[in-house]
């Protein structure tokens, strides 16, 4: 079990050998909630009655002291924590699941994708029926093996050549991921969103991890520390994360394309046709979407007169400020997808962290002043009325904009109802969250009728 006030990015290889993880803080679509899930893996999230002392490897709760390598249950469902070990049983999918989900899948309009970062990620969405992968965080990646060596030392480096230096080597790793992950989704599409976390998640916090870092990249202890001071920020869900690291740095969005293109060369020359669809993170303005798109375009351009092989790509932004909802016809003049990302639209829209709002959303419910937690189903008035926004606006200047939803909500089933009502091409959830998915959406087909996708591929 990984018990922790919160988790970050930092914390995947952990969770990755963990088999349920704890937090204090947190709520339904904080890190530790939307990995668990792409993982499959049993998470409590918000805690808020824990004690997690992780210097001193106890947590305490109601009197109860819980030290490192004692035994927890933990309930997903309910949300409860059980001292001790408690009695498991596997699920079962047998048969008549399969005959079920084949009827589900012969009726339904909407397509299901999977939230996927990793092979073994992008196998479970193969078995359990998705047609591609609607987000692939590439952050993730940043985290697998000693690569965070290399993104410590880019994000250190005092210019631009010292963080082309580091990007070379992160080149090679990425690409590599990439054709792991095309390898078994085959002609399927591949949504790859480029580097979204504000760049302070890849920096140590303790002053330990400092010295260490320092050591390890051959520089002093205070150029580490002076980063980690530069790198703060009050609101970093607001501040300098997504497209906006672009502008800053075009050489990390350089590096994420040319590694994504090469690998599609590299299956092409194989024989495999593999579809990468290149998502812009974050995107707030048309100015700011022409930007990246021409980064990103033109550096695939360059790889592919390179290699002399014509790899299939696609480029779009994800909508997940409201600002872009508005402004979508312009974007999508020249985006040729979108995919709503209603973890932050919601946060966004509604004004409620993602973080924080589990403390005290409970007692909204209770009272009755919202009939749900808006992270977990769409609130159709105000979040749902800036996707309609977007969509109608999107659809009106590009008539074949590819649409899908890959926030949390994508595997929820009145949102997934929700994104049949305003005719999306498809939702992305977590691999083990998309039999749900399908059913839903053949529900929602069976209920108001099936309607035309969009032919993009
Ligand atoms: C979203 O905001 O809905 C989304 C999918 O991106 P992330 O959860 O990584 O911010
Ligand atoms: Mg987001």
């Amino acid at each position: 079990m990984l018990v922790r006030n919160e988790t970050s990015p930092e914390d995947i290889k952990g969770m990755s050998v963990a088999r349920g993880i704890l937090t204090a803080r947190g709520g339904l679509t904080s890190h530790a909630a939307v990995v668990a899930r792409q993982m499959g893996k049993c998470c409590v999230t918000g805690c808020g009655e824990l004690d997690v002392r992780t210097a001193e490897k106890v947590m305490k709760a109601r009197g109860q002291e819980v030290r490192e390598g004692d035994w927890i249950s933990l309930n997903g469902t309910s949300g409860e924590v059980i001292l001790g070990q408690a009695k498991l049983r596997a699920p079962e999918l047998a048969g008549d699941f399969a005959t079920l989900m084949s009827w589900a899948d012969e009726v339904r309009t909407l397509g299901v994708r999977a939230n996927a970062d990793t092979v073994a990620d992008s196998e479970a969405a193969v078995k359990f029926g998705c047609e591609g992968i609607g987000l692939c965080r590439t952050e993730h990646m940043f985290f697998q093996g000693d690569r965070i060596d290399s993104v410590r030392a880019m994000i250190l480096a005092q210019d631009e050549a010292g963080r082309r230096k580091a990007l070379a080597r992160l080149l090679p790793m990425q690409r590599e991921d990439f054709l792991g992950i095309f390898a078994v989704m085959k002609e399927r599409p591949v949504t790859i969103r480029l580097l979204d976390p504000p760049l302070h998640e890849f920096l140590p916090k303790t002053e330990q991890d400092m010295k260490q870092v320092a050591k390890l990249l051959g520089v002093s202890a205070e150029t580490v520390s002076h980063a980690t001071e530069t790198h703060k920020e009050q609101n970093p869900m607001l501040g300098h994360r997504g497209c906006r690291l672009a502008v800053t740095y075009p050489e990390i969005s350089e590096m994420q394309a040319r590694a994504i293109i090469e690998a599609a060369c590299e299956m092409k020359k194989k024989g495999v046709n593999v579809f990468p669809e290149i998502m812009i993170p974050l995107t707030a303005g048309t100015a700011e979407w022409e930007y990246n798109r021409k980064l990103v375009q033109e550096t695939a351009e360059k790889v592919i007169r390179e290699k002399g092989v014509q790899a299939r790509y696609l480029v779009g932004t994800m909508i997940e400020i409201p600002r872009a909802c508005l402004v979508a016809g312009e974007i999508a003049e020249s985006a040729e997808f979108f995919s709503f990302g209603t973890n932050d639209l919601t946060q966004l829209t509604y004004g409620l962290s993602r973080d924080d709002a589990g403390r005290f959303l409970p007692e909204y419910i209770e009272k009755n002043l919202i009939p749900r937690d808006p992270f977990i189903a769409i609130d159709r008035e105000g979040v749902g009325e800036m996707v309609r926004i977007g969509i109608e606006r999107g659809r009106k200047s590009r008539g074949n904009l590819e649409l899908g939803i890959c926030g949390e909500h994508g595997g929820e089933p009145t949102s997934v109802e929700f994104c049949h009502l305003v005719k999306m091409d498809y939702v992305s959830c977590a691999p083990y969250r998309a039999p749900i998915a399908r059913l839903a959406a053949a529900q929602a087909a069976i209920e108001h009728g099936a309607y035309q996708r969009v032919e993009v591929h």
